[in-house]
């Protein structure tokens, strides 16, 4: 089967089929902002439970939180974001873009270098000694780096004096550290244990783009891993096992993944690996693994007062734990998910059919169902309001079957359920299956049992 896919036809298929629509869109957009339409929020939070399920539902060592978007400043000068976090920065003189200097190395090296954990004096000599040009112009003339602070600001109050300004969180994970005592305490938690977020976070990326692959504002799916020291490289490893497990079982192809693992690091990290997806604009990274250390902990224990450290009740050791970061995009995701699924069949008569092969347990509708004409209505309704009773189910009668199954095909249903004149006889439909495009007969009464076992995670 063959696989024609660029960034263009997906984001028309997401447009045309209400996946994503660009942001704001009747004032002409908002830069690098998407809103998910129907079928897009349904894929979108399917994802995020299936992802939910995985790390925390079947995971008696983690639990979840949801925490505060806005958190008191103090926060994100711990976590050395408002002082030096910045994204280093380089303007191109001769055609006046903005890039980053470590994505440019990268870029180069085709991800063979990274650049995290490389001084600013560091990557202007690699850029130099390598005679690295600007992607857009093709000229070396660069300023120097400087460091560019990804953080969106607000003010709590209407003055917007210096000192209000408050921070749209650029990460979900400071919602985890700073909450560390309060679950460890309430949960009855003995290190080990994790604390799992979903979350929106914002960041001012200086070269936004690809569609969702960087936005401005996106959703993260992380968790956070505390743990002793002596068993911390045995998480890291086994959430990097976990986290290739996940994006498998969602359907990404083996082929298509790869470990990055990153040779320099950032000066608190003990080891750091992100999981690579084979995008139509190349390997990228979908998520990271992080070995972080006692940094967080440390530095939130210095910068609020309060104590951070464990005690242990067995061994009475008492230790500030490491933290193991696992980190994606629910947004990345979708765009690898949704790369994945895409195909252009040739079917048999010679037309071309777009099928989005969506694992069904993560399929915005799992079933359509379709009078085969409009005065089979009534029934067809009948059998509507009892699926939706339990799935997401779609409704269309109007067109051609043909079309209809086209349709549901490009948004990936699973099963389209077609009432016809027999049906009012004998309560038997046809059931179409996105794939193999056969058709089978079913009783209605059988049909949720049947559509359950095929969705299944
Ligand atoms: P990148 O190198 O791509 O900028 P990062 O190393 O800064 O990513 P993390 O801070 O580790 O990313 O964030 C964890 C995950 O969040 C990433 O692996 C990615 O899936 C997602 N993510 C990060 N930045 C963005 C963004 N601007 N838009 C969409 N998703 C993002």
């Amino acid at each position: 089967m063959e696989k024609k896919l660029t960034m263009d036809k997906l984001v028309n298929l997401c447009k045309n089929r209400g996946f994503v629509f660009q942001g704001s869109e009747i004032y002409g957009g908002f830069a690098n902002t998407w809103d998910f339409g129907p079928v897009g929020v349904e894929l979108k939070n399917n994802i995020k439970r299936a992802w939910w399920k995985k790390f925390v539902q079947e995971d008696p060592s983690t639990y979840g939180v949801d925490a505060a978007i806005l958190m008191n400043p103090k926060v994100w000068e711990a976590s050395g974001h408002v002082q030096s976090f910045g994204d280093p920065k380089m303007d191109c003189k001769n055609c006046k873009t903005r890039h980053r200097a470590d994505t440019i190395i990268e870029n180069f090296s085709k991800g063979a270098i990274s650049a995290e954990g490389m001084s600013d004096e560091e990557m202007e000599k690699y850029i130099e000694e390598h005679d690295i040009k600007c992607p857009n112009c093709g000229k070396r003339d660069w300023t120097p780096i400087r460091k560019f602070n990804p953080m969106f600001t607000t003010s709590r109050n209407m003055v917007g004096d210096e000192k209000d300004v408050v921070y749209l969180r650029p990460e979900t994970c400071q919602g985890e550290y700073v909450n560390f005592l309060n679950v460890q305490r309430t949960m009855r938690a003995k290190v080990p244990f994790a604390i799992a977020q979903i979350g929106k976070s914002f960041r001012n990326e200086i070269t936004p783009g690809n569609f969702l692959f960087r936005t401005v504002e996106f959703e993260q799916m992380e968790l956070q891993m505390f743990c002793h020291e002596k068993d911390s490289m045995n998480f890291y490893n086994s959430y990097k096992e976990r986290a290739l497990k996940f994006v498998e079982s969602l359907g990404l192809s083996e082929e298509n993944l790869r470990f990055h693992d990153h040779d320099k690091l950032a000066h608190y990290a003990k080891a750091a690996c992100d999981i690579q997806y084979n995008f139509p604009i190349g390997w990228q990274e979908l998520n990271g693994v992080h070995h972080r250390g006692t940094w967080d902990l440390s530095r939130h224990g210095e910068y609020s007062g309060k104590n951070m450290d464990y005690l242990d009740p067995f061994t009475n050791e008492r230790y500030t734990p490491n933290v193991i970061e696992y980190s994606i995009g629910a947004d990345r995701l979708m765009l690898a998910i949704m790369c994945e699924a895409y195909e252009e069949e040739e079917l048999e008569n010679g037309e071309t059919r777009i099928v989005m092969h969506f694992l069904p347990a993560i399929a915005p509708y799992k079933v359509a169902v379709l009078p085969l004409q409009k005065n089979l209505g009534e029934k067809a309704r009948e059998v509507y309001g009892a699926l939706s009773k339990e799935f997401m189910c779609d409704y269309d009668e109007a067109g051609s079957i043909g079309k209809r199954y086209r349709r549901q095909d490009e948004i990936g249903t699973p099963f389209c359920v077609t009432i016809d004149f027999d049906t009012l006889e004998d309560n038997s439909v046809t059931v179409r299956d996105r794939d193999t495009m056969k058709q089978i007969r079913l009783k209605i009464e059988e049909l949720p049992a049947y559509i359950q076992k095929a969705i299944k995670f």
